[in-house]
């Protein structure tokens, strides 16, 4: 049964993540009515033509005052100027969340801007696609996904479970963590893969002409799957890298050690070392499908 959670939200971004959002709200009509706030006045454009708000604005300012929650959905580097403009507007009682896919960033960035009376639930809900924009956004992307929330010390459980039942309604599986380990867990799970996939991809659009065309035209060997995640939002990416820095160098630092392992059981054709890593890993996808996560 869905009830009103918020009567007024207000979205600053209202992107893939964001309209996704806006989209549920709409559909489990948990929202009295929704603000939406963007930079570009052809992005608002299509909020209205795609009916997900009630209200548009330019200002983030304008889209939080008199909200009761407020979700950020703009990429990190964003999030500061943000804060900086909408800590006046924030009503007490109201809360503040955001989407962001680093969460010490988060915390860090708009944690010291949070007045007293206003409860501040960091969330990263671990779901997306390589598309950007409004027009990309559907409700069932949430569907069966994680989402981690980190709120901070003595946060407010009343205000930590509003959040946690419009991500439930959602279609999500919710969990807390701490926000510095939540960054060491996407660090391995997400981040590094990203990175992994703009470098194999990177690689080959450096190679000569005829190699090049070779790679496209054989790609279903493997190469396809890293284009679409090395598709993905170039700002949010860069972002995502230069806010988790300290966690991305740690695994990276460990993949290379790995990875120099590897290249020496290929030299010395240490045959059963191959293969027990690849057992071992073919494990880990069966874990994954079984989990419902593939
Ligand atoms: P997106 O589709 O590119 O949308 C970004 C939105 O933020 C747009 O509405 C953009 O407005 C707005 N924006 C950007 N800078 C702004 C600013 N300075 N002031 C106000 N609005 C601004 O991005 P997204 O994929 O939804 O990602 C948004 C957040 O979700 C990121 O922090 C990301 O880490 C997180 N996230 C993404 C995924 C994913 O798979 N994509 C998954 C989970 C979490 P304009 O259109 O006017 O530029």
């Amino acid at each position: 049964m869905s009830e009103t959670l918020f009567p007024r939200v207000a979205l600053i971004g209202i992107g893939l993540v964001g309209s996704s959002l806006a989209r549920v709200l709409r559909r489990d009509k948990l929202a009295g009515e929704i603000v939406a706030c963007a930079r570009r006045a052809e992005t608002l454009a299509t909020v209205r033509e795609l009916g997900l708000a009630e209200h548009t604005t330019e200002d983030p300012a304008e889209a939080a005052r008199g909200a009761d929650l407020i979700v950020i959905a703009t990429p990190h580097s964003a999030y500061a100027e943000i804060g900086r403009r909408i800590a006046g507007e924030l009503k007490p009682g109201s809360i503040l969340t955001d989407v962001g896919s680093v969460k010490g960033a988060a915390v860090r960035d708009l944690g010291p801007i949070v007045p007293p009376g206003v409860h501040f639930i960091p969330g990263h809900p671990v779901a997306g696609t390589e598309h950007s924009g409004p027009a990309a956004g559907f409700a069932e992307m949430f569907d069966g996904r994680w989402c981690i929330l980190t709120p901070p010390a003595g946060a407010d459980p009343a205000a930590l479970e509003k959040v946690r039942r419009m991500w439930e309604s959602a279609g999500m599986k919710v969990t807390t963590m701490d926000a510095d380990h939540h960054d060491l867990v996407l660090a391995i799970t997400s981040h590094l893969p990203h990175l992994i996939a703009y470098t194999i991809v990177g690689t080959a659009t450096d190679l000569e002409e005829t190699l090049k065309s070779e790679v496209i035209k054989f790609s279903a060997g493997g190469f396809r799957d890293f284009t679409r995640i090395a598709a993905s939002d170039p700002v949010m990416w860069r972002d995502v890298f230069l806010s988790n820095r300290e966690a991305v160098l740690e695994m990276l630092q460990r993949f290379s050690e790995d990875l120099t392992a590897l290249q020496r059981a290929i030299r010395w054709g240490e045959a059963a070392k191959l293969e027990e890593l690849f057992t071992r890993t073919r494990a880990i996808r069966r874990s994954i499908i079984e989990a419902n996560q593939a």
